[in-house]
């Protein structure tokens, strides 16, 4: 497929973008989603979580999913989580699956721009590895390599090969190939797409996590995902002046948010 032309017209109504939180973390990082790119994207915008919510309820409507999910940080938890996501995606008709974390900030418009360059009908897995070098999982017909994209980074992936993976992925199976494998809910991602179908990782330089030394990345705005990560212990953020202080808006997303005109952000601090 040629980076360059754009292959298909996208409406942001073709995205289906997967928020992953927890209970835990609804009032201390979804609120500045909320205030930031989400606000702009909720009709695009499905977040998957473990335990009701009036507030957000209220804010999302049927975009809220209580997966009823385990809260506990096991790989079982994380890849019932994930399945539900992709089972989610598959019922709404889209072109595009993509999967970010609750801290992640996800620049649309450059979402949609890098995957008008693909065709949706094909199979597109596309995202940003954390290691330089492919993994290896044993399960069903011995080894296999692979490289996966970070889920922290956000990763997407065309409706034609998720239609592909479903032998691997629906009615609980996900959670089983999870299992087999003993590896979390990304790197079971990369396991069924390059391992079993054979179909090539894009690797994006456009999608971040927070593994990444983040204050070294510039021109933002053509970012399709930034990070943030430990605001206690010296904080990994992208490299913002303007117009709020660290102090107000540690994470930067408020700062990088006023570009797209957001005026009444940060309300918290
Ligand atoms: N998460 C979850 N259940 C948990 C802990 C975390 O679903 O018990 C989600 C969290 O909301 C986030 C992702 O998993 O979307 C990654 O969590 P976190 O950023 O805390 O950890 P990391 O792996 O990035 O260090
Ligand atoms: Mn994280």
């Amino acid at each position: 497929v040629s980076p360059r032309a754009a292959v298909e017209r996208l409406s942001p109504a073709d995205l289906f973008i997967a928020v992953k939180s927890t209970a835990r973390f609804h009032r201390s990082r979804l609120e500045l989603l909320l205030e930031t790119w989400m606000s702009r994207s909720m009709q695009q915008t499905f977040v998957f979580t473990d335990a009701e919510d009036p507030r957000l309820r209220h804010r999302l409507g049927d975009h809220l999913i209580n997966t009823n999910c385990s809260e506990a940080h096991t790989r079982q938890a994380l890849s019932c989580k994930m399945s539900q996501e992709y089972e989610t995606f598959l019922r709404s008709g889209r072109k595009w699956f993509c999967h970010v974390d609750d801290d992640n900030y996800v620049n649309v418009e450059a979402l949609l721009e890098l995957l008008s360059h693909y065709q949706s009908s094909q199979d597109v897995y596309i995202g940003r590895p954390s290691i330089g070098r492919p993994i290896q999982a044993t399960g069903g017909s011995g080894k296999v390599e692979f490289w996966f994209a970070t889920g922290g980074a956000g990763f997407c992936l065309s409706r034609g090969l998720a239609l592909r993976m479903e032998p691997w992925t629906s009615g609980g199976a996900f959670t089983d190939t999870s299992e087999m494998i003993r590896l979390p809910d990304d790197c079971t991602v990369g396991f069924i797409v390059e391992g079993l179908l054979g179909v090539g990782l894009i690797h994006s330089p456009r999608f971040h996590s927070h593994l990444e030394t983040l204050g070294l990345l510039s021109d933002l705005g053509s970012q399709v995902t930034l990070s943030y990560g430990s605001l206690e212990n010296g904080r990994n953020t992208v490299n913002i002046r303007e117009p709020f202080s660290t102090r107000h808006d540690p994470t930067r997303y408020c700062t990088h948010d006023t570009q797209y005109g957001n005026v009444w952000c940060p309300t918290r601090g």
